[in-house]
């Protein structure tokens, strides 16, 4: 099933909402190639329908094939229209409402209509809830009082969905049936209008140009919440079209493919998967030449390898709503501006006495008015002016009173409150807004959340922010020499140092850990394990096994994807890293040393592994320090040295050997020498970098 673009309305059942765009009303919106335009507000259903048509006219005069999604039950529960038409053809009901239905801006008939359709059923009901002032025949005011009418509440589709409304229910909040009613005679005409142009699913084969269908655009709440959009009803339609239109032809096929009942069915239904998975689609892979680096003789210098992966590099994991309360060390997907000015109104920032300032200089006594101001419970009349009131931190300010004296320093008696100015006009009082206001971007995407942020969001009222999902990192170690520790271990084997250490490194840069165990050096086993691992990790760090020996085997396959680079980077501890993609997964073969392994992940995993989980490019600051020791060093190669600082004195570990993991305990970071010729002298300032800044 293929559209070229999909439009989204979400329908209301309501009056006109006047010029400006507000809140349940009419939206609609059109996404092309999964793109969408501009969500649009449509005041009231007149305009709409004539919206709606042109809308389809245009699109279809460019050649278009468009699906037509509303937010709206396109029929009611069975038996309903046997009963009421004698026929169970839906779309026959469809004409009966039309003949029926009045509506104009400011007033419809519906309440009445409901009315008229329970007196010819049996008991009472099955419409309910008349929201008028005036007592109609025939239509309760409230669900319980329905009997015996015959019909069931909701349809199968309405039971597939948690949290649906029955379509009997016409209002109260969250309830559609007046929509529905309102809504059915506009589907009515637009069939009419295109005739042979257009059907309905699933009531008949979609194989027209213009298709209409019956969608639920609370289907995936969280992601609608995380929209940026101010308004839901206009985030809903813009995520919906998109996300329609994003879809692959054989996934809304799936979705298209039911049984046609009298009753229809919700396009999506019981397939919210399928409809995150469109609505918030995966980030394309990376491409192969992400890791591209010179090969042969060449080494690379640091900087233009982190240079490299900055260009190359994106985010790799899914964008994904998330709570506050599970916000904390995510990254942020998109910006986010504040719903809601703080503070909300002007308020006090002290317990005291509001009056209209300023005070002057002399002892000021003004006659209290009777009450109190209260956080949570603002006194609700204006304060004459001359007088004062009772006022305690975090309550609004009434009006007339821009100003507040500390009680502290007030003496009051029951009727006046006496104090020494002089009190500027705005003392002890904090205005609207003057942290944060509505509309304002209050964080950036690509910034990682912190508790502040999270107190920050909360306040300016967004309880759901745009994040992306953890970054899943697996952990492998490779060599027959391995053993974990705690296991014996023989005369030819060592402990399995690399994959406890660099779980904890990542773990500490708060991405998600998998442990993918230990692979012998055997080719096709360490194969079978990244085809594994590529299944369930969003980015894999090897170590061991990445130069270019027979036993080599992580660079030996890495070297079969067309992706792969050998990089030889003028840094020491280096040796080569073995970087690629295994099936589009991003792969860092870090050498089996555990100093060099930590080191070149430290180095170059930490600031990549940031972007692919949707952060920014962000390397660590170093610390200027002076050395503690003497070092020569040639052109052309950078040192990191492991190195602690005591008294603010770098010193450095005495042994430079590679496999002296020892040291990385003794450190407390890295000293780091230049490319270029190098003798430190003691007192000269070294860069350091304490361990702790690569976790940002
Ligand atoms: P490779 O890069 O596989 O040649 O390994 C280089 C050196 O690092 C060898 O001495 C390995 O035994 C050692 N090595 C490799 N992996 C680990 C590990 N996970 N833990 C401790 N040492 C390792
Ligand atoms: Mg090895």
């Amino acid at each position: 099933m293929r559209f070229d673009s999909v439009l989204m309305v979400d329908w209301s059942g309501g009056n006109d909402r006047g010029p400006t765009p507000v809140k349940d009303a009419i939206w609609a919106c059109v996404a092309t190639d999964g793109k969408a335009q501009d969500p649009v507000y449509l005041r009231n259903r007149q305009v709409a329908e004539v919206w709606i048509i042109d809308m389809l006219t245009t699109l279809r005069a460019a050649g278009q094939r468009v699906l037509v999604g509303f937010d709206l039950c396109f029929a009611y529960p069975d038996g309903f229209a046997t009963q009421l038409i004698g026929s169970e053809d839906t779309l026959a009901l469809w004409d009966w409402f039309a003949e029926r239905v009045k509506d104009s801006p400011t007033e419809n008939n519906r309440f009445d209509l409901a009315g008229q359709i329970n007196a010819r059923f049996p008991g009472v009901g099955p419409f309910w809830f008349n929201g008028l002032k005036r007592d109609i025949p025939d239509l309760p005011r409230k669900g319980t009082a329905r009997a015996d009418h015959g019909l069931p509440e909701k349809r199968a589709a309405d039971l597939a969905i948690p949290g649906s409304f029955s379509p009997w229910q016409l209002a109260g909040a969250g309830a559609v049936g007046g929509q529905v009613i309102m809504g059915l005679p506009v589907l009515s005409r637009l069939r009419k209008h295109f005739g042979g142009d257009l059907s309905v699913w699933p009531f008949e084969a979609a194989e027209t140009p213009i298709v209409l269908a019956e969608t639920y655009f609370s289907l995936i709440p969280d992601l609608v919440q995380a929209h940026p959009h101010p308004v839901r009803d206009a985030a809903q339609v813009t995520l919906y079209a998109s996300g329609f239109s994003n879809m692959t032809a054989e996934v809304l096929s799936r979705l298209m493919d039911v049984t046609a009942t009298p009753e229809g069915w919700v396009l999506g239904a019981g397939e919210a998967a399928a409809l995150r998975q469109a609505l918030a689609p995966a980030p394309p892979p990376l491409t192969n030449d992400c890791f591209a680096m010179p090969q042969g003789a060449y080494w690379t210098p640091v900087d233009d390898a982190l240079a490299h992966l900055q260009a190359h590099l994106g985010p790799v994991v899914a964008t994904d709503p998330s709570t506050l309360a599970a916000a904390s060390g995510r990254f942020l997907a998109a910006d986010v501006t504040a719903a809601r000015s703080h503070p909300p109104a002007p308020n006090a920032a002290v317990d005291g006495y509001g009056f209209a300032g300023p005070a002057g200089e002399e002892v000021n006594n003004l006659p209290l008015v009777a009450g109190r101001g209260a956080a949570g419970v603002p006194y609700p009349h204006p304060v004459p002016s001359g007088h004062a009131i009772r006022i305690l931190t975090g309550a609004n300010l009434p009006k007339g009173v821009d100003t507040v004296v500390l009680q502290e320093d007030t003496s009051v008696t029951d009727h006046s409150v006496s104090f020494h100015g002089p009190l500027k006009r705005g003392a002890n009082a904090r205005n609207a807004g003057e942290d944060m206001t509505a509309g304002q971007t209050i964080l950036s995407a690509g910034r990682r959340i912190t508790p502040g942020d999270i107190g920050m969001l909360a306040a300016a009222g967004i309880g759901t922010v745009p994040t992306y999902q953890p970054l899943r990192v697996g952990i492998l170690s490779t060599g027959d020499e391995l053993v974990p520790a705690g296991q014996p271990a023989s005369a030819g084997q060592i402990y399995d140092a690399n994959r406890p250490m660099l779980a904890a490194l990542v773990a500490g840069w708060q991405h998600q850990i998998i442990d993918l165990g230990r692979a012998a050096d055997d080719r096709d086993k360490l194969r079978a394990m990244l085809d594994d691992a590529a299944t369930r990790c969003d980015a894999i760090l090897t170590s061991g096994g990445a130069s270019a020996g027979a036993e080599d085997h992580v660079s030996a396959l890495l070297a079969g994807t067309g992706s792969f680079a050998l990089w030889r980077i003028a840094m020491k501890p280096g040796r080569p890293l073995a970087m690629g993609l295994w099936r589009d997964v991003p792969v860092f073969g870090l050498p089996g040393n555990p100093v060099a392994a930590m080191v070149c992940a430290l180095i170059f995993a930490q600031p990549a592994l940031r972007v692919m989980a949707g952060g920014a490019w962000q390397r660590p600051a170093p610390v200027m320090v002076p050395a503690g020791f003497t070092k020569t060093k040639k052109a052309g190669r950078r040192e990191y040295l492991r190195a602690r600082l005591t008294n603010n004195v770098a010193e450095i570990f005495p042994s430079e050997g590679s496999g002296r993991v020892s040291g990385l305990s003794w450190a407390t970071g890295l000293v780091e020498l230049g490319d270029p010729a190098l003798s430190v002298q003691p007192g000269d300032l070294v860069p350091y970098y304490p361990f702790s800044s690569f976790d940002t």
